[in-house]
């Protein structure tokens, strides 16, 4: 098991770099909790320690004795920038070799892959941070808060999601992390056609939307994790699925041709949703449901 401990800069009654709205503390929150959640939602073996999950106030001192008791293998900053400047840069103790230096080549390359910031480079700093950890430690500055264009971007969701990304994939890279196989089978359904889709682990509606171009004509049924082995398949190679399940009169079969509870709880819990009041699984009940369920 990989004990990655990741410290969201500042927190509490520090608020860090403020700038054009934003507070670096809350930055910094958003873009590690994504961190972890994407390590431990997407990998094996590898476990996460915040030094904050909350808002909370923590001297320095608090997070490095909080990351060596731990015994973290990795200790990862997150900081915003201030100041006058624009783009990205990162930072290990002065004169540390590998494997920190091997840490930081490979973080900072995946995240200037990702992350449409100016690279600023891979920089040394004698900070608190970087010193009193008894890991490897590498710390991050994503972009200048102070900045207006920097800031513009930093107020995106999207951009904060591929700053997470970028630190995710260049620790998978250091550590050598494997993909969980878990993947999450949605149903897509258009008009009287279903389609059954696999996504990654952690997508969100909006995203399955957005990356397959689909329009409101579809509506979207966040399916339940269902595999099984062999990686994670492209979004965009939706198969089109269920073919008997149009033709079938039960409910049952229907539910479990999309992949979805057939249960008579879960029957009961769409009967509601659909207006079907007092549901008792009878026959007509059913057959209004399924009629419901494929329009
Ligand atoms: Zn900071």
């Amino acid at each position: 098991m990989v004990k990655v401990f990741i410290d969201p800069g500042h927190g509490g009654t520090d608020p860090g770099a403020v700038g054009n709205g934003l507070q670096e503390k809350n930055l910094t929150l958003q873009i590690s909790t994504l961190i972890r959640d994407m390590l431990v939602n997407e990998y094996n073996n590898v476990s996460v320690l915040m030094s904050r999950t909350g808002d909370q106030t923590l001297s320095l001192t608090q997070r490095t004795d909080a990351a060596n008791a731990w015994g973290a293998e990795f200790l990862l900053s997150v900081h915003i920038n201030a100041g006058g400047g624009t783009g990205y840069e990162d930072f290990i103790y002065p004169g540390v070799g590998a494997p920190t230096t091997t840490y930081q080549n490979l973080i900072h390359e995946e995240i200037m892959k990702l992350v449409n910031f100016r690279d600023r480079g891979k920089k040394t700093a004698n900070f608190h941070m970087l010193r009193e950890s008894r890991m490897p430690a590498l710390l991050t500055e994503n972009g200048f808060i102070d900045n207006t264009e920097d800031a513009a971007k930093l107020k995106s969701a999207s951009f904060i999601e591929s700053i997470a990304r970028g630190h995710t994939n260049g620790i998978v890279r250091s550590f050598n992390l494997t993909r969980k196989t878990s993947e999450i089978y949605h149903t897509v359904v258009a008009g009287d056609t279903v389609y059954s889709l696999s996504q990654r682990y952690g997508s969100t509606v909006q995203q399955i939307r957005d990356w397959n171009n689909l329009d409101s004509n579809y509506t979207i049924v966040v399916g339940q994790v269902l595999l099984v082995s062999g990686g994670p398949s492209s979004i965009t190679n939706t198969t089109k699925a269920a073919q008997g399940s149009q033709k079938t009169t039960s409910i049952v079969d229907y539910l479990n041709s999309i992949n979805r509870d057939a249960s008579f709880e879960n029957r009961e819990k769409l009967a509601k949703q659909h207006g079907i009041k007092n549901y008792k699984g009878t026959a007509v009940q059913n057959t209004q449901l399924l009629n419901k369920l494929r329009k």
